[in-house]
């Protein structure tokens, strides 16, 4: 089930609260390793992982942008992991 409109209506950036933009199919850089996944456009590696330095791959997934600060919030499992800055450490 995709992200209902409803939803995306009330969520906001937990930083600054403004709204989101939800974007499909998004590339991420995923490490299974440690279970992280980034925006591929703002890696400087993109085959490597920038927490532990080991292979990461390319995946597909959905995302949420604010529009004001552009912090990324990716969806998982249909569900929006709205991030707080103590957890994406340096992936930003
Ligand atoms: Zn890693
Ligand atoms: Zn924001």
């Amino acid at each position: 089930m995709p992200v209902s409109t409803e939803l995306l209506e009330i969520l906001a950036c937990p930083i600054d609260k403004k709204d989101v933009v939800y974007h499909k199919d998004y590339d991420f850089i995923f490490c299974e390793k440690c279970d992280i996944r980034y925006p591929a456009d703002r890696a400087n590696e993109k085959d490597v992982c920038a927490k532990c330095g080991g292979g990461a791959k390319k995946i597909k997934g959905d995302v949420l942008i604010c529009s004001e600060c552009n912090r990324w919030y990716p969806i998982i499992d249909d569900i929006p992991h709205m991030l707080p800055d103590e957890l994406r450490e340096d992936l930003v």
